[in-house]
């Protein structure tokens, strides 16, 4: 938050629906938008101007499914892996997220839930954390990718009911497999929880998906990875995913993970509105070609050691972007909300954040006319610029 308003000038800001070109936005003491529209726009006395000088403002970017980067991983379970996790993605365009579990021993997950419940109460220096993510370990062992084959367990109710505790009540989304024993009862406690339940790492038939989403699903984890697969006499997950509405898709926009054609035909099947981007980045986003660990990073690209799977991307938002302008042929405008708003509907937070309206916290980029970006800014407070150093930040 920073002490005083602040009237940014002269600025080409990206709002729903809308471009406004030669706007300004105030942001007030609290760090969220008090105005915006075209210039001029009334400000409190001792407001500071800063001249955007004809750049670009966008929404910074909600990434719900992202592990770790730089080196630094949720399931290390400290403060300083988030923060320096929260650090590398503001970096590139990221402005909050949910810290995201992997299938994991019961205590690695209660320690990893812990420390995001303990985060969110000091506050990090970069993309702010909305809470968590649980992806596993509630799986079909048959459609879990990279994830821990022996940690596979059924859904068990007082086991969620623990990491929901220990979470401090902060886990936002769960990945689970609805077709497992115990799948149902788990997505109807989740969803009468109010928390978003998604459809991943499962084996489930059509059939399975429709009722998992009468039962209140509404979600699939990475579209097309680590699901069954469209068959035209079996639509599996993959298929359901296209066809039925209530499910907004995740989307790995990396070219490697969808083939780009696909990723076209989602946008086009879907509509924007309905694909949710995300990096599912792990700790070595970020990092140099190279083993690590149980990884091996190839041209950028992330694989368990022995070759069987993808494990995870190195992915960045707003390299996804690129991306996916690029794949789809769409238009920033048109592509934006997959990275903004639709998170933030997805995970229940779109009265606070996802675009750039009044009453919403001030969280934007300000980048150049080839998408680089200049400026990461979160609650109003500049937390990365690739002008100058970032003064030192105090929560
Ligand atoms: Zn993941």
């Amino acid at each position: 938050m920073s002490k005083q308003a602040v009237l940014w000038i002269n600025g080409t800001f990206y709002t729903p629906g809308k471009i406004i070109r030669n706007g300004s936005m105030l942001v007030n003491t609290e760090g969220k938008i008090e105005s915006i529209g075209s210039n001029p726009i009334d400000s409190p006395p001792n407001t500071l101007v800063k001249d955007l000088k004809g750049r670009t403002i966008l929404p910074g970017f909600i990434d719900i499914h992202v592990h770790g980067g730089d080196g630094f991983s949720v399931m290390n379970a400290t403060f300083e892996d988030l923060n320096g996790m929260s650090i590398f993605h503001a970096k590139n365009g990221t402005t909050s997220f949910l810290a995201t579990t992997t299938t994991s021993s019961r205590e690695k997950t209660q320690n990893a839930l812990d420390c995001a419940a303990r985060s969110l109460k000091v506050g990090l220096n970069g993309a702010d954390l909305l809470g968590v993510h649980l992806e596993g370990p509630f799986i079909n062992e048959k459609r879990r990718g990279a994830q821990n084959k022996s940690e596979i367990r059924k859904p068990d109710l007082v086991e969620l009911e623990d990491y929901l505790m220990a979470s401090g009540n902060s886990i936002r989304l769960v990945t689970i497999a609805s077709e497992v024993e115990n799948g149902m009862k788990a997505v109807n406690y989740l969803a009468d929880k109010g928390v978003t339940v998604s459809i991943g790492h499962s084996d489930a038939t059509f059939q399975q998906v429709n009722e998992a989403v009468s039962n209140g699903v509404s979600h699939t984890t990475h579209h097309f990875n680590g699901m069954r697969p469209l068959h035209h006499r079996e639509p599996g997950v993959a298929g359901a995913g296209l066809m039925l509405t209530e499910l907004t898709t995740e989307l790995i926009g990396d070219g490697i993970h969808v083939h780009p054609e696909v990723v076209k035909f989602l946008f086009e099947t879907k509509g924007a509105g309905k694909v949710c981007m995300i990096t599912d980045a792990v700790f070595c986003a970020g990092l140099p070609d190279g083993d690590y660990d149980s990884v091996t990073v190839s041209e950028g690209q992330v694989y368990l050691k022995d070759g069987s799977s993808l494990a995870g991307s190195s992915l960045t938002m707003i390299q996804a972007l690129k991306n996916v302008m690029n794949f789809t042929g769409y238009s920033l405008e048109q592509i934006l909300p997959s990275l903004t708003l639709v998170p933030a509907r997805q995970i229940k937070v779109d009265e606070y954040k996802g675009s750039l309206e009044k009453g919403k916290d001030a969280d934007f980029l300000i980048v150049d006319d080839e998408l680089s970006i200049l400026s990461t800014c979160v609650k109003g407070r500049e937390v990365f610029s690739s002008e100058h150093e970032i003064e030192s930040i105090t929560n």
